[in-house]
């Protein structure tokens, strides 16, 4: 029998192209030697084969963030990772933004026009010259989803769904249905956000994070402070007072305008001495287009408070977002919705105790009582008080960051998420027949196999 040779591409998407490849060996320091043996014995038999994840920016967002890491470690396991990105313009992003919003469950009007014309239009851009034919092919979220029809991409195409579409926009929904269960399966981060009408194989991986890269990097305070000197320095912070920090995109389901309320509501009823800041960091991502609408209104909200401080895409941002973190006596992090919420894995890795909202993968990720708070996202009066038994039980907060620091070193450590798409790999290659232990419902391995797109004859080597 012939074999594959791996992937064969030929396209005019942006393409990543990393600047480090990471030995397996690499992480040993933060998993242990056996975990790391393991992650190579699973990509062992898959040398060579493909692995190709498409989604909408190279920058900015959890996504972006993930497949940075994901995509070299893959490399250095011996598997040909690529990572593209379709292109779209301002039209393009404001529908698909819409879509993002209405999946996780917004009402907002939506026409036909923006479907064809600025939707599927772009899509079919992206198409036009693109032809990927690799042994597995992730596309993320709603963005590239069309591609699975649109374009030319063969092998088995997996749709990765990093968004809470538990109760999505019916119409949007509706519209995306078809792409999705023309794949050969999805992933969902938890059961809860599995959308109806899926007929095709599900399954589960967290988001994680990258000990190795700068952002997660474990720094001394002395460290921390320095490098967030100049950034003091320009906004008048004194590094004596206590950081409460919230770090993420300007977005309204982020829902930033709470923490200022609570934060205020706190400053004004316990009257702390010293009082502390709020610090947002924020970046824009190229594929969100409403940041800079919400970010001002933000600000407004804040009128003035001296003590609440916005920074916006800053410089060297991964050591200042990582050095936050680790100085920041307590993090706030409470969407109104919310896929994962890589941030919170972040701040708990830095060893910062979290208050966050009861909601989607937050909830996952906080042991409430244990690791960090959770609250209702809206809820002020309970925010406050936490914030006041984190600002004024200092050695307990210190315990809860050290305990998430374990939680996040047990289940969201990057080699986990590679660990979880090479075991796919071998299922969808048929290299191991069982399901993987990861799989969410029940259909049985012969139906999957009738679902499966194989690589066709004609493309393998
Ligand atoms: N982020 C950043 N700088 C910022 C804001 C966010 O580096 O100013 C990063 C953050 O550290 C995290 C990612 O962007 O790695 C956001 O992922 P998350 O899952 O929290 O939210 P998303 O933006 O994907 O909804």
């Amino acid at each position: 029998m012939q074999q594959n040779t791996g992937p064969t591409h030929v396209t005019t998407l942006e393409t990543f192209h990393p600047e480090h490849i990471y030995k397996p060996e690499e992480f040993a320091p933060y998993i242990g030697d056996a975990r790391v043996e393991a992650l190579k014995q699973t990509a062992a038999p898959l040398e060579g084969k493909g692995w190709t994840n498409v989604n909408s920016t190279l920058i900015g967002g959890g996504v972006a963030e993930i497949l940075s890491s994901a995509v070299p470690l893959a490399l250095g396991l011996g598997i040909n990772a690529h990572w593209h990105v379709i292109r779209g313009n301002d039209n393009f992003f404001q529908v698909t933004k819409k879509f993002h919003n209405m999946l996780q469950g917004m009402e907002l009007p939506i026409g036909l026009e923006e479907i064809f014309q600025a939707y599927l239009n772009t899509i079919d851009e992206n198409a036009k010259n693109t032809f990927i034919a690799s042994d597995l092919v992730v596309i993320h979220d709603p963005q590239p989803a069309a591609m699975v029809m649109n374009g030319l991409i063969f092998g088995n195409i997996l749709w990765r769904c990093h968004i809470d579409t538990s109760a999505p926009s019916e119409i949007v929904w509706r519209f995306l249905l078809p792409y999705i269960n023309h794949c050969a399966g999805a992933i969902f981060t938890i059961p809860e956000f599995i959308g109806p009408g899926l007929q095709i194989p599900l399954y589960q991986i967290y988001p994680c994070i990258n000990p190795l890269a700068p952002k997660n990097r474990h720094r001394s305070d002395q460290e921390a402070l320095s490098t967030l000197d100049s950034l003091f320095s320009a906004h008048g912070v004194d590094p004596e007072r206590p950081i409460v920090a919230a770090i993420s995109r300007y977005d309204i389901h982020k829902n930033q305008s709470t923490i200022i309320s609570a934060f205020q509501e706190y400053k004004r009823r316990v009257k702390p001495d010293p009082a502390p800041y709020l610090i947002f960091v924020g970046n824009t991502a190229s594929d969100d287009p409403e940041g800079g609408a919400m970010l001002e209104k933000l600000q407004e909200q804040a009128d003035g408070d001296p003590d609440i401080i916005f920074w916006v895409n800053v410089d060297d941002n991964d050591e200042v977002v990582g050095a936050l973190m680790h100085l920041a006596r307590v993090f706030v992090h409470v969407s109104t919705k919310e896929g994962f919420g890589l941030v919170v894995t972040e701040a708990m890795w830095q060893g910062a105790p979290v208050i966050g909202s009861k909601v989607g993968g937050i909830a996952t990720q906080i042991a409430h009582g244990q690791t960090g708070f959770l609250v209702d996202p809206l809820d002020v009066e309970s925010i406050v008080q936490r914030l006041d038994y984190l600002l004024t039980h200092p050695e307990e907060a210190q315990g809860m960051g050290e305990q998430a620091r374990e939680h996040v070193r047990t289940h969201f450590l990057i080699p986990e998420l590679v660990r979880r798409y090479m075991i796919l790999m071998q299922y969808y290659s048929g290299l191991n027949s069982e399901a993987p232990d990861f799989r969410l419902n029940d259909l049985s391995y012969s139906e999957v196999l009738s679902l499966m797109r194989p690589v066709p004859p004609f493309l393998q080597g």
